[in-house]
């Protein structure tokens, strides 16, 4: 392993059986540390963003350090109710006990992330584990690279470096750190990496969130007010082109928008591109970079294919040298092309449009299901039925990427798109152990708890089962029956 040898994975697993990361003034002094390195290098993230993905100021403190610092916030000021146990209710048979549930920190965690949100989707998770009282190996992506390094330096510098490190490098740094034993990995990436990290995480029976991504939708009903069309263009155009240029999990990937009203959504898409981006977008310091060669390889494939080509109504121009794609606006290419099976993840977004807007409800429950939906649309029924009738990590009706700033709401995927969640108390709870506890008094004794077995006994075990302390007492005191039940003879 680069930075990391094995004896420093054993140095940390002693360290957290120590104690100390489990006490509430080490996570108070982590977390606080956290929020120093984000106030304090700010501008240098800002910097590192730059130089990674082009990312603008702006959207990266909307989407990184502003969004991290709420959380630390939060954590910090619901530290100590998050760590309290929380009483539990017991059935009557356990007459005279108490319960609570307790949340144990899980060990030594791994959290693996990917480039795009190179702080969020990396410290996002970090601050839970730590919160939770963990020890935590953080292996950020090797594509962010300026971002990884800053990360790497700043952990160092303002966290306790016995119990959290960050481990630079690619894939192979991660495939030797999936080797080891972990308590908990916790992957943001692809799904075929994300099978990768289970696969290794099951020989060791380590349980796993993935964060995953796919293809999220867009519906934008037959919206009848002009202002209300406006509004849902321009929330779609800044939940593609400008969340990293559309190189983000919860992107928009594709509209669905009826035959009808398509002309007048793209139009209005048209004008709005111009309004936010300018005339010349390339020149534009608010649309992000294509993070590398290899993705832009990757977009431009998506692209070369004739009913593809021929699909394209805006945009559609690359400058290869400076990983500069233009926002791109596609009708109807054919379902089956690339762009239409695999996640986009770049500035490109197909319109797909169907007859009735109903029609989209079996458009996407056909398909994998997607991190986020987003439905434009006032109609009440519509809203409801896309609720209940298609499975996606969370559901915005008129908005697009607002969930993910919501510390209140879980955040994850479902089926294709992940499993598990964060954020907020989340994040906490996904880095617990929810520990059983039970006191029990020596005071009372039910004799029908032990053998030998008779129908009677077998009758009190019953009603114990079902009532309440009272209901228990007035039973065995002959003052209440309890209801006939066709008991097997013992
Ligand atoms: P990726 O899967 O290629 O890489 C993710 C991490 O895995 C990186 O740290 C990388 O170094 C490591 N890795 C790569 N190959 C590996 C291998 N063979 N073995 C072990 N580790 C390996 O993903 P990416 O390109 O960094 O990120 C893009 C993907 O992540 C998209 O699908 C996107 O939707 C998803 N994503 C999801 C979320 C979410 O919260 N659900 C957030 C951001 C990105």
């Amino acid at each position: 392993m680069r930075t990391l040898e094995m004896d420093h994975l054993k140095n940390m697993r002693e360290y957290f059986r120590s104690g100390i990361t489990k006490e509430a003034s080490w996570r108070e002094s982590q977390l606080k540390g956290l929020r120093r390195f984000l106030v304090e290098k700010e501008n240098d993230i800002f910097m590192a963003l730059m130089q990674d993905l082009g990312k603008h100021r702006l959207e990266a403190f909307r989407d990184e350090i502003g969004t991290l610092v709420k959380t630390l916030n939060l954590a910090l000021k619901c530290l100590k109710d998050w760590m309290s146990s929380k009483k539990a209710p017991l059935p009557a048979i356990a007459l005279l006990s108490s319960a609570e549930i307790v949340h144990e920190p899980l060990g030594l965690v791994l959290i693996i992330s990917s480039w795009n949100l190179p702080f969020g989707v990396s410290l996002e998770p970090l601050i839970g584990a730590i919160a939770a009282g963990n020890a935590a190996v953080l292996k950020p992506s090797e594509l962010s690279p300026a971002c990884s390094s800053l990360l790497a330096s700043g952990i160092a510098t303002y966290l306790d470096n016995k119990a959290i490190k960050v481990i630079q490098g690619g894939p192979q740094e991660s495939d030797q750190l999936l080797r080891q034993k972990w308590d908990k990995i916790f992957f943001t990436g692809s799904a075929r990496v994300g099978s990768i990290v289970m696969s290794a995480a099951a020989k060791h029976l380590t349980p796993v969130t993935l964060e995953l991504g796919g293809k999220c939708p867009a519906v934008v009903d037959s919206l009848s007010s002009s202002w209300d069309l406006e509004v849902a263009v321009k929330r779609i155009l800044v939940g593609k082109y400008g969340t990293c240029a559309g190189q983000a999990c919860i992107a928009i990937d594709y509209v669905i928008v009826e035959k009808r009203c398509c002309s007048k959504l793209v139009e209005l898409m048209k004008v709005w591109i111009k309004k936010m981006f300018g005339d010349n977008p390339q020149h534009s310091n608010t649309i992000a970079r294509i993070v590398n060669k290899q993705h832009l390889t990757r977009l431009m494939k998506l692209l070369d294919d004739q009913k593809v080509q021929e699909s394209v109504v805006y945009g559609g121009s690359i400058d290869e040298e400076n990983l500069f794609i233009e926002p791109t606006i596609l009708v109807d290419p054919p379902l089956d092309a690339a762009i239409m099976l695999d996640e986009v993840f770049g500035p490109l977004l197909p319109i797909i449009t169907v007859d009735k807007i109903e029609d989209s409800i079996e458009f996407i429950s056909s398909r994998p299901k997607p991190l986020a939906l987003y439905v434009f649309t006032k109609n009440k029924t519509l809203q409801n039925r896309m609720i209940s009738e298609t499975s996606s990590g969370s559901v915005t009706f008129n908005d697009a990427i607002l969930q993910y700033a919501a510390d209140s709401l879980p955040f994850g995927g479902v089926g294709g798109s992940g499993f598990g969640m964060y954020h907020g108390k989340f994040s906490f709870d996904t880095f617990s152990h929810q520990k059983a506890i039970v006191r029990r008094s020596f005071l009372t004794d039910f004799w029908y708890r032990y053998p030998p077995w008779t129908a009677n006994k077998f009758q009190l075990l019953e009603v114990s089962y079902n009532y309440d302390y009272l209901g228990l007492v007035l039973v065995i005191l002959g003052l209440k029956r309890p209801s006939k039940r066709q008991i097997i003879p013992c």
